[in-house]
C-alpha cells in the first residue's frame, strides 16, 4: 500500500483522523494534518489513556494508537477528512484489552481452526429533536410506523445522504426503511469479513450522527430511548467460512444449517447470559430485552434464550440457508466487542462440540410462557456482569486482563446508576 502522504496528495485528503475505539465504544481521535501522517502512521498517535473508557492510571506511559491504513475511509460528507482505524499499543505491545485488538486476537483463534466468520449488522436508530428529546417528525404518529412511505420520504435528505455514502464507498447499501418505531430507520449494507464489519458499523454511527447533525437532527442508537416504543437493535447475522465456501451451508438440513452452524449456535446460547454483558452493555439495554408490548404491537427483541427457524420472537432466527440472525445485540454494544464476544461464543461451541437441542417454532411474544425449562436473559446489567464475572470461557477465550478492566469500569457505571435517584422511586416511596 502506498504511503498514506500519496494518498492524501491524491485523493485531497488534508487531515487524518487516528480513531480508537475505546471499552464503552466511544472513538476517541487525533486530527493529523497530511504533512505529518507519515511519522504517526509509524509510531502511531499518543493518548493519555486514563483520559478514556480504558483500564488506565494517570501515571501510566503514552498509549499509541496504530492506525490500519487498510481501514482508511475518507469521509464523504467532508472529503479533506480521512478516517483511520486504530489499535492502541502501549510499551510496544497491544493493550490486551483494546476492542480492536481483542477482535483480531478472536479472529486469528478462529483462522487457526481454519475459519473466517463473516457478519453483516442492521444498526436501527432515531432521528431525533437536536436537543435530544423527542422524534424529530411530528407527522410521524402512526400506531404500526414500520416502513410508513411519507415518513421515509420526509426524511429523503438525511437517509439519502448516508446512503449515497455508502454507495461511494463501496460498502453496496441495498435498502433503507422506517423502522418500527416512531421516528426510527434502518439501512442495510452487504455483509463482509467480521473486521471489515466491525470497521464500518463503528464509522457508520459516526456518519449517521455527523449528517444527522448537518441537517439540524440529532440520530441516537440508544436502545430503548422511548418505553412505549420499539427499541435500537443491532440484529447480527454470521456465517463461517473455509476460503471460498460457506461451512454453515448444509443444503441436506431443513434449515439449510451445516452442523458446525448448530454447534456454533449452540455456543451463543450456552453463553447468552454471560455475553449479554458485552452485546448489552448498558442499564438502558434491558429495557428494550424485558420490555413489555410496544404501542406497534411487539419488541421485535427477545427474553429468552432460544433458537428457530423463519421466526423472529426468538434471540436467534435461521432465516435463510448458511446463516443465522443474532437478535440480541443494541445499538449500544461496541462494534468491535461484539464480534468479538459472538466469535468466543461461537468457537467455543464448535471446540465442545455443543448442542442446541431442538429448536422452538413457537411465538415466543404469545406462547413463551407456555414452555418450561427456558433459559431467561439476565433482567438487568448487574445479572449480566455477575454471570461475566462467574463465567470460564470468557476469561479463557478473551482474557483475564479484558475482564478484569471491563468489569471494573461496568461495576463503576452501575455504581453510579444505583446512586441515582429515579423521578419513580421518589413518587412511589414518599409516602411509604
Ligand atoms: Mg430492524
Amino acid at each position: 500500500m502506498a504511503a498514506l502522504s500519496k494518498i492524501a496528495a491524491e485523493r485531497g485528503i488534508k487531515y487524518f483522523l487516528i480513531s480508537f475505539t475505546d471499552l464503552f465504544g466511544v472513538q476517541r481521535s487525533k486530527l493529523v494534518p497530511a504533512a505529518a501522517i507519515d511519522g504517526m502512521a509509524k509510531a502511531g498517535a499518543g493518548f493519555a489513556g486514563f483520559a478514556t473508557w480504558l483500564d488506565m492510571t494517570p501515571a501510566d506511559p503514552d498509549m499509541f494508537a496504530l492506525p490500519d491504513p487498510s481501514s482508511l475511509i475518507q469521509l464523504p460528507w467532508k472529503p479533506e477528512v480521512g478516517w483511520l482505524a486504530a489499535d492502541p499499543v502501549m510499551n510496544g505491545a497491544p493493550v490486551p484489552h483494546g476492542p480492536r485488538n481483542l477482535l483480531k486476537a478472536q479472529i486469528a483463534a478462529a483462522a487457526e481452526m481454519g475459519y473466517q466468520m463473516k457478519s453483516g449488522v442492521e444498526c436501527e436508530y432515531f432521528l431525533l429533536t437536536a436537543d435530544g428529546e423527542a422524534i424529530s417528525d411530528a407527522g410521524d404518529t402512526q400506531t404500526k410506523p414500520c416502513y410508513d412511505q411519507q415518513a421515509l420520504m420526509r426524511r429523503y435528505d438525511v437517509i439519502t445522504e448516508i446512503c449515497d455514502a455508502m454507495l461511494l464507498l463501496g460498502w453496496n447499501p441495498y435498502q433503507n426503511d422506517h423502522e418500527d418505531a416512531n421516528g426510527q430507520f434502518e439501512m442495510n449494507w452487504d455483509y463482509d469479513d467480521a473486521l471489515v464489519t466491525a470497521d464500518r458499523h463503528a464509522f457508520f454511527k459516526f456518519m449517521v450522527k455527523s449528517i444527522a447533525e448537518k441537517h439540524g437532527l440529532r440520530a441516537t442508537f440508544m436502545p430503548k430511548p422511548f418505553s412505549t416504543l420499539t427499541g435500537n437493535g443491532c440484529h447480527t447475522h454470521v456465517s463461517l467460512w473455509k476460503g471460498k465456501t460457506n461451512v454453515f451451508s448444509d443444503a441436506k438440513d431443513e434449515l439449510g444449517l451445516s452442523g458446525l452452524g448448530y454447534q456454533f449456535i449452540a455456543g451463543l446460547l450456552h453463553h447468552a447470559p454471560e455475553i449479554a454483558a458485552i452485546t448489552n452493555p448498558t442499564v438502558n439495554s434491558y429495557k428494550r430485552i424485558n420490555a413489555p408490548r410496544t404501542t406497534s404491537g411487539a419488541t421485535w427483541s427477545p427474553n429468552s434464550v432460544t433458537y428457530t427457524g423463519n421466526n423472529r420472537t426468538h434471540m436467534i432466527r435461521i432465516p435463510d440457508d448458511g446463516r443465522f440472525e443474532f437478535r440480541l445485540p443494541d445499538g449500544s454494544t461496541n462494534p468491535y466487542l461484539m464480534q468479538a464476544a459472538i466469535l468466543a461464543a461461537g468457537l467455543d461451541g464448535i471446540r465442545n462440540a455443543r448442542d442446541p437441542g431442538k429448536r422452538l417454532d413457537i411465538n415466543m411474544y404469545t406462547h413463551g410462557h407456555t414452555v418450561r425449562n427456558v433459559k431467561k436473559l439476565p433482567l438487568n446489567l448487574l445479572d449480566a456482569l455477575r454471570a461475566l464475572e462467574k463465567s470460564t470461557m470468557p476469561k479463557a477465550s478473551l482474557g483475564e486482563d479484558f475482564i478484569a478492566a471491563y468489569m471494573k469500569l461496568k461495576m463503576q457505571e452501575w455504581n453510579d446508576y444505583s446512586r441515582h435517584l429515579s423521578v419513580w422511586e421518589r413518587e412511589s416511596t414518599l409516602d411509604c
